[in-house]
């Protein structure tokens, strides 16, 4: 059987996706810009290689592929899928299809959408990593319907499954919808891995835990309402021994994280929007504070010592605020879609985002069946306002208060969870306090205000005249 369907990148997340899709009866063709990566790819493909034919050039690869053509890209994103597109265009058909499955900005989606190419272009945001895209990823797919309708069959074969069965691969939207949903994923990734950070601070120097207890702390809150991969391999990698030191790995690890800027795009978007994304934006200024490894060692120098330890907090209250927190994060996170889908005109389908997110994904927790059903009742309303996590709300918020507030009184930075808590509060207060921004305002600027008497009276007693 001739392949329909191609793959262009046998990288880590392009090779696990061909073995995937071979896996699940489709025959696929594959080309690699490195000619040996695609030799050694077929030669350890064992059962599967009589589905995969492996190509030498790119011509030879469309010409593997009956039409009409679908051809997956998972090379870096930006200039490398630029260069792909460029390449195919002399190649392809307007019946043929080519999905960017890698982590492109939407914005660039858009782009290459609105280009006129000669061929049908989809967006679509694979996360999982290397084990999901092999095994079962998330899928947040952006196109014309007619395209997701063409690789449903695919994409939904080599998805995840949540725990009902149903396959976490859907179609987001036209165009880059499904890249922005997947980069709002990544800022909530962010999110999540940070929160998770500060818990394991507040136990690390705060309770003065070694790594193994904290471990075993989180394999416990893993049983319960906190259950997720991010909390999962939390406890694991916080159980690990390093070979070298006989010690706990976490404490030769150097406290300075990467990016790929996936959530900084997310931030960036959210202000674009006026969407308010605290918790996220939190995350992704502390992961670019830990880069400055000198720079705070230079701040400890002067204002140290760092954080003292705590009394009065427990883990139990840690697993609430993490579980306060966590319900923040996400409310602003839907919020901020419902906002993106008004702006660019896409029907964003908040309980069918929170349904893919059930599995596959970096982010999957039991806590996204919740928010699926919550976000089903009515998807336009802010997700804590939901009865069943206001109800956690009303429950957990005592514990990230006070943990904000220990974080706070003893130097254990936790701007994720504090963010999260200011946002909470002004989002819970009717009568707030720019009130005193407008007056000021129109005091230096004459931009008036709106009076809660109604009268029509919009200046101070500065305005002249
Ligand atoms: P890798 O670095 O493992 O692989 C990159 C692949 O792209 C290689 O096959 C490389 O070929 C090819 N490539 C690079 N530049 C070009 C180019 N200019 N033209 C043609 N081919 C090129 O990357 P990943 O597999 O990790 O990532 C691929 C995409 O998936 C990225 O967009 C990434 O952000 C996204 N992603 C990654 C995840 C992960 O966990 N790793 C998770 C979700 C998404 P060669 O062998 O010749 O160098």
């Amino acid at each position: 059987t001739t392949p329909q369907i191609g793959l262009i990148g046998l990288g880590t997340m392009g090779a696990a996706l061909a073995l995937n899709i071979a896996e699940k009866g489709f025959p696929i063709a594959v080309w690699n810009r490195t000619a040996q990566v695609t030799q050694d790819f077929h030669a350890a493909a064992g059962d599967l290689a009589g589905r995969i034919t492996p190509t030498a050039t790119l011509a030879d690869l469309v010409a593997a592929i009956s039409p009409p053509r679908s051809i997956i890209l998972m090379v870096p994103a930006g200039p490398a899928v630029d260069e792909q597109v460029a390449a195919l265009s002399a190649l392809l058909g307007p019946d043929d299809l080519v999905i960017d499955a890698g982590n492109a900005n939407f914005h660039d989606t858009n782009r290459r959408n609105a280009a006129g190419l000669p061929f049908r272009f989809m967006g679509i945001g694979v996360s999982g990593g290397e084990e999901g895209a092999r095994h079962g990823p998330a899928i947040m797919a952006g196109g014309a319907s007619a395209d997701w309708a063409r690789m449903a069959p695919v994409l939904q074969a080599i998805a995840a499954r949540a725990e009902d069965g149903t396959p976490c691969a859907d179609h987001m939207g036209p165009a880059g919808a499904g890249h922005f949903v997947k980069s709002v994923h990544n800022g909530i990734e962010y999110a999540d891995m940070q929160m998770i950070a500060e818990v394991y601070g507040v136990m690390r120097d705060g309770l003065g835990m070694d790594a193994p207890a904290i471990g075993t702390t989180f394999a416990r809150w893993n049983e319960g309402t906190l259950r997720s991969y991010l909390v999962e391999i939390s406890g694991i990698v916080a159980q690990a021994k390093d070979a070298a030191s006989g010690g706990p790995l976490l404490d030769v690890i150097l406290d300075a994280a990467g990016q790929k800027g996936t959530g900084r795009w997310t931030v960036i978007e959210a202000q674009n929007l006026a969407a308010p994304i605290p918790v996220i934006e939190a995350a992704v200024m502390a992961r670019n504070v830990s880069s400055r490894v000198a720079e705070r060692a230079a701040g400890e120098a002067v204002f140290g010592p760092g954080p003292e330890p705590v009394t009065g907090l427990s883990t139990g209250d840690l697993e609430q605020a993490l579980i306060a927190g966590k319900i923040l994060c996400y409310a602003q996170g839907f919020a901020m879609m419902s906002a993106a889908g008004g702006e660019f005109g896409w029907a964003l389908d908040m309980p069918a985002i929170a349904r893919v997110w059930r599995a596959g994904c970096i982010i999957r927790s039991a806590m996204l069946n919740d928010m699926a059903e919550a976000l089903a009742e009515d998807p336009g309303r802010n997700l804590m306002l939901a009865p069943f996590f206001a109800d956690h709300l009303r429950l957990s918020l005592p514990a990230l208060r006070k943990v904000v507030a220990a974080g706070a009184l003893h130097g254990l930075s936790c701007p994720a969870l504090a963010f999260g808590l200011a946002w909470f509060d002004a989002m819970r207060t009717a009568r707030g306090t720019a009130n005193m921004i407008q007056a000021q305002r129109d005091f230096f600027g004459l931009h008036g205000f709106k009076r809660l008497d109604g009268l029509d009276l919009p200046h101070g007693p500065w305005a002249k005249g």
